[in-house]
């Protein structure tokens, strides 16, 4: 059945369009189980009812045409109860409906099952028979997994209009994709779709137009790679031997004279360059994974890598460069940190993605940099999208395809109202946070692009609670070494000083990955993250201490934080290497002081642990994107379970409250620089909860000032007390807003 199935699925994934789809579905399932008739029914919300789509055996006139109301029929109680209906004698049940124009009448025994997506009635799927018959429990079975497999195929088509062509409806409409809200705020622009960098796994087979100029293109990228090879290893001269190593690993790998003569061969024998290089790439790949010992085994992962470096010139070589028009919303479907670096900023408006969800880091980017952002959005066919209009609703996380004029003026008269608002704010710039019983709480910025801190500045940022360090790294091609690195962060200091800096010790690992130092692992969120590779790579570690020490010469305002800490000994051990990084400046004539110190508190066990870890730092930082995907056991990436990520869960304030005690209980300061702080509404908590500083991403800092400026602190706390007796995040969430809305802050609350 499981070959069947696959097969169907398959074909219909292939189909042209969805009308083929669907005519695919209804003639294989009836094949397969050997039935005369087979139909799909489809169910449209707005008009309550359920119109025939497809069908084998039933009379084809009657498609798209014979409909039946919500409750009708045996279709409408499938429908109703959400549950298939399997009878040997349709005409006999209560509800029995005689369909005119079908020739259904003659049918005897009916299966039904309803086709539901995400919750959502679509449809239901019905097999039919002359004879009097109940169908057995493997019939059932096949046409239940059958609907589960359709419901995605209707979902999308809904999603993508399709539905609309078939029922023939001839208006122009605008096509809506919903997704989630990745950052605030609308844009209206052109599509440019962004592909994903090379992987040798999704080459296609073709053949060679031209054997000569093929080969050719081959030589030069593997001539380009190793010249990569080379300047990389240069670079990191001060690195580990160990990882010196590597480089002479690849190089000799593309020196091997069988590697080169087997593509070439292959290219001559007519593919093109890029096939030839996936079928021996792939081949040498599995070599090395077949072999018993465990360090050639883990030399697969290289084989591979070098693969995918060499297809990058490939392809590049068959690039058409792309033009970015001036109002430009970018579509990917994975936006990485690295494709900011390569749109101009001046033309971007919006960015959309398949994948993700507003908690990955992509997210956090663009809020930081104030550019509406919907991710998530896994319906929307990106590979058609190129050259359309589209809007990007970053509020209610939803993109519309060629949208309507009524639509276009709606949405415009939003994009107005927003940078007025915006304006109105500017005149906050260099006022304090008090609120109007004079309570006092410093705001400060999330940074890790460069641009963030004019930006940061310009909104009128107190200090840095979190310069994410490993977004350079990632828009490099190889770790940078301790003399860039003290640059970049010099510049970073310099331009706050003498507000304080908290830099946090490179955070890679889970959705952050470095491409000169991959990371593959099945749970990548609960494996080798953070502190945890930074203390197996000492020599990371001390590079990028020492250089933030050196850097913060003079300025002192330097702040040295741990990302993802679990277990006190890491910080034991992590401070132990700051003051070995520490002496060793000294002694190289470096006059610093030893920074501030301090530790994340984003993974549970150290909710537990907070008097002990304050004891050995000088402050602690909530990181509470991390923290609530580990509370909530809600992947902060997964678009499926995004609706499941609740910043202002009951579990989730009672342990942010009782974080804040125990610092507090150990005279520490205790800071959040989640995305938490950033929302107006979780704000007025966190400050009433005694939060000492709430570190936002700079786009959020005015609009949580004027909502802080407004609010007193009495009021704060009494919308705390109350919230922390409630037991549903959804509820708090409207308490909060209408204590928005009374206050006159309707601005702040998104959607
Ligand atoms: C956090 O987890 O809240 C945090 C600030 O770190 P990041 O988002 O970079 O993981
Ligand atoms: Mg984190």
């Amino acid at each position: 059945m499981l070959t069947t199935l696959r097969k169907i699925v398959q074909d219909v994934g292939e189909a042209k369009d969805f009308r083929t789809a669907l005519e695919i579905i209804v003639c294989s399932v009836r094949g397969v189980m050997q039935t005369e008739v087979c139909s799909a029914y489809l169910y449209d919300e707005k008009s309550s009812r359920y119109t025939l789509m497809a069908t084998e055996g039933l009379n084809k006139d009657a498609v798209g045409k014979v409909t039946l109301g919500r409750s009708e029929g045996l279709v409408g109680q499938v429908g109703l109860r959400g549950q298939l209906i399997n009878i040997d004698d349709a005409s006999s049940h209560s509800q029995y409906c005689f369909l005119k124009d079908t020739g259904e009448e003659q049918y005897k025994s009916f299966l039904g099952v309803p086709i539901i997506h995400r919750r959502n009635l679509l449809g239901v799927l019905v097999v039919q028979d002359r004879a009097r018959r109940c169908y057995d429990e493997s019939e059932e079975s096949f046409l239940v997994t059958m609907s589960a497999q359709l419901s995605g195929v209707i979902a999308h088509a809904e999603a993508t209009g399709s539905l609309h062509v078939l029922s023939a409806e001839k208006q122009k409409r605008s096509v809506r994709f919903n997704g989630i809200a990745g950052a605030p705020g609308v844009a209206i622009g052109v599509a440019v779709v962004l592909v994903p960098p090379a992987n040798l796994s999704v080459v296609p087979e073709q053949k060679a137009e031209d054997i000569e100029a093929e080969l050719t293109l081959f030589h030069h990228a593997l001539e380009s790679v190793r010249k990569d090879m080379r300047t990389t290893a240069e670079k990191l001269s001060d690195l580990h031997p160990e990882e010196q190593a590597l480089f002479d690993v690849y190089l000799r790998m593309l020196d091997d004279k069988s590697l080169s003569a087997n593509v070439c061969k292959l290219i001559n024998e007519g593919s093109w360059a890029q096939g030839a290089l996936r079928q021996v790439m792939e081949e040498h790949v599995r070599h090395f994974e077949m072999m018993d010992d465990p360090y050639f085994q883990e030399r697969a992962a290289d084989v591979r890598d070098l693969g995918c470096r060499v297809l990058f010139y490939l392809q590049k070589a068959d690039q058409v460069s792309i033009t970015y028009p001036n109002q430009c919303v970018v579509v990917s479907e994975e936006l990485t940190p690295t494709m900011f670096g390569d749109i101009p900023r001046d033309k971007l408006v919006g960015l959309v993605s398949i994948l993700g969800s507003s908690n990955s880091h992509v997210a956090i980017l663009a809020r930081a940099m104030g550019i509406p952002t919907v991710m998530g959005a896994v319906n929307l066919p990106y590979g058609r999208m190129a050259g359309r209009e589209l809007i990007v609703d970053g509020n209610l996380g939803r993109v519309y395809s060629s949208p309507s004029v009524d639509l276009l003026r709606h949405y415009q008269k939003v994009v107005n109202e927003e940078w007025e608002f915006s304006r109105g704010l500017e005149s906050l710039k260099d006022k304090p946070c008090i609120t109007p019983d004079h309570y006092r709480i410093p705001l400060w910025v999330n940074t890790g692009l460069l641009t963030d801190s004019v930006r940061s500045l310009e909104h009128g940022a107190e200090g840095v609670g979190l310069y994410r360090t490993e977004v350079p790294f990632m828009i490099r091609e190889s770790f940078p070494s301790e003399v860039v690195q003290e640059e970049l962060y010099r510049e970073h200091l310099a331009a706050f000083a003498p507000r304080p800096v908290t830099m946090r010790t490179l955070d890679i690992g889970g959705d952050k990955s470095l491409s000169y130092f991959p990371i593959r692992e099945d749970n990548p969120f609960l494996g080798w993250r953070g502190i945890r590779v930074t203390l197996d790579h000492p020599e990371i570690f001390l590079v990028q201490v020492r250089a933030m020490l050196k850097a913060s010469v003079g300025l002192d305002n330097l702040r040295l934080m741990l990302p993802m800490v679990t277990d006190i000994s890491e910080v034991d051990e992590a401070l132990h290497l700051v003051r070995r990084a520490h002496i060793e400046v000294q002694r190289e004539g470096f006059d610093v002081l030893f920074p501030q110190f301090g530790v994340m508190i984003e993974v549970p066990a150290t909710v537990y642990q907070v008097r002990h870890l304050a004891r050995r730092v000088d402050f602690l930082s909530v990181g509470s994107n991390d923290l609530i995907q580990y509370i909530l056991a809600v992947d902060r990436n997964n678009p499926r379970v995004a609706d499941l990520y609740h910043a202002l869960h009951p579990a989730v304030l009672q342990v942010l409250q009782k974080i804040v005690d125990d610092a507090h209980q150990e005279g520490k300061s205790v800071g959040i620089c989640g995305e938490m702080a950033g929302d107006p509404a979780a704000a007025v908590l966190l400050m009433a909860m005694g939060f000492d500083v709430l570190s936002m991403n700079a786009t959020q800092l005015l609009k949580v000032k004027w909502t802080l400026r407004s609010m007193a602190h009495s009021q704060a706390k009494a919308i705390l007390n109350d919230v922390m007796t409630m037991d549903n995040p959804r509820d708090i969430r409207n308490v909060l807003e209408l204590a928005l809305r009374q206050q006159g802050l309707d601005q702040v609350i998104s959607g």
